[in-house]
């Protein structure tokens, strides 16, 4: 009896299915074909990760129709494009990614494409890492990802020049609000004794932030997170841990926290809370913190969120 019961229940929940895709197609038809007549005629840029999302999305406002391909959480280390990232790809006219083979399984793509590169901005001394591998995460340092608005003001007036100014003045202001991001960065680390200043996470994505704001990054996985840590890793981070006697380690938003969370248990340190490192927060996320509130789906509120934690973990 209950097999027909749920017998029935399937096959109703299918037609209901059925319905509701047809009425879908009917109506993304007829709104695409509206779409084409009216608003679009702003150009259509799509960006990978969410701080790239982020930045063009403060340049640009709604002059352009943007699609980010990751969300919050996503790890672009990993990140297999799905069917529909082909499609946004061959219809946009710009892409903007990160590079330094962050973007590790769309690399090729995002070059034939001609995507543009947010890592090119970035001098070679500024880069670290391997000269034949250089450290992706060039968003941790507030200077360095400033330097990058430069380069979304240009490509979106070559594409757009009937809102120039509009990019540019916006460009302007984020260049302004980045460097007043950096200054509070460093002073708030101030606070922190010098001999606290030792950062442990999952994978290395903090050397570009730890050296902006004086931090010693020790990391279990390199700055991929394609390979995993072993053993022998596992035991050297917790002997470190003790013998410097660090308080908290964190885990990331967009790397599993398993591993960070056993070798907490086994040196006797907290876990300090949870950083953004490769992937930003929810839009619309407030977080409140001494006295002020930001938004941890924007850089800026990624960068104090983390600043805030870490500060307040260590000290
Ligand atoms: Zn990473």
């Amino acid at each position: 009896m209950p097999n027909l019961v749920t017998q029935a229940l399937v096959r109703s929940l299918l037609i209901y299915r059925i319905v509701i895709l047809l009425a879908l197609t009917a109506f993304s038809s007829c709104s695409s074909d509206y779409r084409s007549m009216d608003e679009d005629a702003r150009i259509s840029v799509v960006t990978t990760t969410t701080m790239i999302t982020d930045m063009v999305k403060q340049i640009a406002g709604d002059k352009v129709q943007l699609t980010g391909l990751m969300g919050p959480g996503v790890d672009p280390h990993l990140y297999e494009p799905i069917p529909s990232d082909g499609i946004a790809l061959s219809e946009a006219d710009l892409i903007f990614y990160n590079g330094l083979f962050l973007e590790g399984q769309m690399t090729s793509d995002l070059k034939t494409q001609e995507g543009i590169d947010f890592g090119s901005t970035v001098s070679e001394n500024q880069l670290k890492g391997q000269k034949s591998h250089p450290d992706p995460h060039i968003w941790g340092n507030a200077e360095i990802w400033e330097g990058c608005v430069p380069l979304v003001v240009k490509e979106l007036s070559d594409a757009d020049p009937q809102n120039s100014s509009y990019y540019r003045e916006r460009g302007d202001h984020l260049i302004e609000v980045l460097r007043d991001l950096h200054q509070w960065s460093r002073s708030r680390v101030e606070s922190l004794p010098e001999e606290s200043r030792i950062l442990i996470t999952s994978h290395d994505a903090f050397e570009y932030f730890g050296e902006a704001y004086g931090f010693k990054v020790v990391a279990l996985q390199g700055i991929s997170t394609v390979t995993e840590a072993g053993i022998a890793e596992r035991v050297n981070l917790v002997d470190f841990i003790k013998e410097n006697q660090i308080k908290s380690i964190f885990v990331e938003s967009s790397v599993s926290p398993e591993a960070i969370k056993s070798i907490a248990e086994d040196s006797g340190a907290k876990v300090g809370g949870e950083l953004f490192s490769d992937a930003m927060g929810e839009p619309g996320d407030i977080e409140k913190s001494n006295d002020e509130e930001y938004d941890l789906g924007t850089y800026q509120g990624m960068l104090k969120h983390n600043i805030n934690t870490i500060v307040e973990a260590l000290k």
